[in-house]
């Protein structure tokens, strides 16, 4: 069950957990998933996860064996939906390797005051010093390009949420994915910096966590609806829209309602499952549909 690993010139990306604020559970929640958010992204071999939230214990799980030494994890921010599953992730349990994270928006401060804070008694029985595997907090500044030993570099971009948030881009051959979220549209929409940052990318993977008739009531939450998403896609020619941190109140039927009427507007537009696995080759061009369709499968 753990995703192939894609051969060098594929970009991957799977969705290990797909909502925002709090889980999502039952009967009504089985197609899209009910973890909070976690994306594991493959640049050929390398491995980024995106976000620690409650799909990260799954992805720790699946990777069995098959970890890198080093594993980065690149934080949105730091609410709890996005660090909560950090302490579940295996590969930090079971051996001594080392843990990267980075963080973007406390002004260039890490991640580490703020999780030891979380993970200490008595919110957590122990602290993430206390793991097998070593932690390394890394911070930056919104905006800035982040460079790895093995010089991969992904570029990032500030976010409109409170306390501030940090978009990723990620290219590989000729492809490229961006992960925006969270962020709330502003009143001038496409955001022209935004827009920019995700200009041509194959895949946008986007907070649409409301649609335009509930917004009015979630003004200033610091998310967005998946008709801005869709404006902003095709404002700045991005290929594929991926909905992400769903609504945890929206379950499987309203999901599917609300990507039906998206999908009327974007055909390429989806709402992102869990466990759901794309691959981008190195063809380009058409191939956008085809791996769409077959996202639309979802991988178990
Ligand atoms: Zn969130
Ligand atoms: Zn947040």
């Amino acid at each position: 069950m753990v995703s192939r690993v894609a051969s060098s010139d594929e970009l991957q990306v799977r969705f290990w957990g797909i909502r925002g604020s709090t889980c999502a559970s039952g009967p009504q929640f089985m197609e899209f998933g009910g973890h909070t958010a976690c994306v594991e992204i493959r640049c050929g071999e390398r491995l980024f996860i995106v976000d620690a939230g409650t799909g990260i214990a799954a992805l720790g799980s699946a990777l069995g064996e098959n970890v890198p030494d080093t594993i980065d994890i690149l934080f949105s921010h730091l609410h709890l939906d996005h660090v909560g599953g950090l302490p579940f992730f295996k590969p930090a349990l079971t051996k001594e390797r080392l843990v990267r994270t980075y963080c973007g928006n406390l002004d260039g401060d890490s991640a580490m005051d703020s999780l030891d804070k979380l993970f200490s008694p008595p919110l957590f029985p122990v602290r993430l010093s206390q793991f097998p595997a070593r932690f390394e907090h890394v911070g930056f500044k919104a905006g800035e390009i982040l460079t790895f030993d093995d010089g991969t570099a992904v570029e990032t971009h500030s976010l409109n949420h409170p306390g501030g948030a940090t978009g990723y881009r990620f290219r590989h051959g000729c492809r490229s994915v961006c992960y925006i979220s969270d962020v709330e549209h502003t009143e001038a929409w496409p955001d022209e910096a935004l827009a920019d940052f995700v200009r041509g990318a194959d895949l946008m993977i986007y907070d649409g966590m409301f649609s335009e008739a509930e917004y009015p009531r979630c003004r200033g939450w610091g998310h967005s609806t998946w008709e801005k998403g869709v404006d902003l896609a095709r404002a700045a020619g991005v290929k594929a829209v991926a909905i992400f941190h769903l609504y945890p109140g929206h379950d499987d039927a309203c999901l599917r309602a609300l990507e039906a009427e998206m999908q009327a507007v974007m055909p390429t537009a989806f709402i992102a499952r869990e466990r759901q696995s794309l691959t981008l080759d190195a063809s380009g061009g058409e191939a956008v549909a085809d791996w769409y369709r077959a996202a639309k499968v979802p991988a178990v």
